[in-house]
């Protein structure tokens, strides 16, 4: 049996990944291996300001169905191909088994045979995953959004209680409460994909020293720090004599946080163009 905290913890690495999408499409147009700003900054950087711009709304296309005629990352391509595929295989699954059958209505008494028909209202209800076929993308052209919201209702058993209508009528739940295999199942395919997506954003949780760039306010050796479900911050270990107009960490270092990285990134070049010059 789980427990409501392994639940939890599976929906929040869910929304991990609904939140790291959009940095992870920026990643797959982004070349690799650019010295400096470190990916993780510059992926961050980019999403805030793409966030800011409003932009993000064009990334809810699936992958699959978007052409990537020259993709800039094929590591992260491949990881965010394969989170995608896992979510929505994960979807059908879940829907096959715990979703209702579209309800079915008389359409025609009149003389025989009775003619039946699809409930149109049932089977458009929004709330649906609908299954893919040779010529119709079904749920899958919502793109990941979609789905990890769906597989994240279903984990935490949203709309699982018969549906009272206006009229008094009852409807039966639209989806079942999840058997304990597939509870299993979404908990580990949850986990799965936001280890993928941190990983390959460099988002895990690590230390990395930045190289060669020492601090300009004080010249002590600088470290981005990365962890999953935080923004990266970078510290110096000049400690409180370090001038920079930041505050300290509760280890004494100055810290630069998400508004304060663009500053930081901004002094380290001009440092680089003053020695250069
Ligand atoms: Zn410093």
């Amino acid at each position: 049996m789980y427990q409501p905290a392994d639940i939890h913890r599976a929906a929040d690495q869910l929304r991990t990944v609904r939140t790291e999408w959009a940095a992870l499409l920026i990643a797959v147009e982004t070349p690799p291996a650019a010295a400096w700003p470190p990916a993780q900054l510059s992926t961050h950087l980019a999403q805030q300001q793409a966030a800011e711009a409003d932009l993000l709304v064009a990334d809810r296309a699936p992958l699959t169905l978007r052409q990537h005629p020259a993709p800039a990352n094929l590591t992260a391509l491949d990881a965010a191909v394969r989170v995608e595929g896992l979510l929505f295989d994960l979807a059908d699954t879940l829907a096959a088994a715990a979703q209702r059958p579209i309800g079915r209505r008389l359409v025609s008494s009149v003389g025989r045979p009775e003619v039946w028909a699809d409930d149109e209202a049932d089977a458009a209800d929004p709330r649906r995953w609908r299954f893919r076929s040779p010529t119709d993308p079904g749920s899958r052209r919502h793109g990941l959004h979609f789905a990890a919201l769906w597989v994240e209702g279903r984990l935490l058993d949203e709309d699982t209680e018969p549906e009272r209508h206006l009229d008094g009528s009852e409807a039966p739940a639209l989806f079942a409460r999840l058997p304990e295999h597939l509870r299993h199942e979404t908990i580990r395919v949850a986990r799965q994909c936001e280890r993928l997506v941190l990983r390959v954003l460099e988002l895990d949780e690590r230390e990395t020293p930045v190289e060669g760039r020492p601090c300009p306010w004080c010249g002590g050796a600088l470290t981005l720090h990365t962890a999953a479900d935080q923004a990266p911050r970078v510290t110096c270990d000049g400690g409180s004599g370090c001038s920079a107009a930041v505050p300290l960490d509760n280890r004494g270092r100055r810290v630069w946080g998400a508004v304060d990285l663009l500053t930081l990134i901004e002094a380290l070049n001009e440092a680089v163009a003053v020695r250069a010059a």
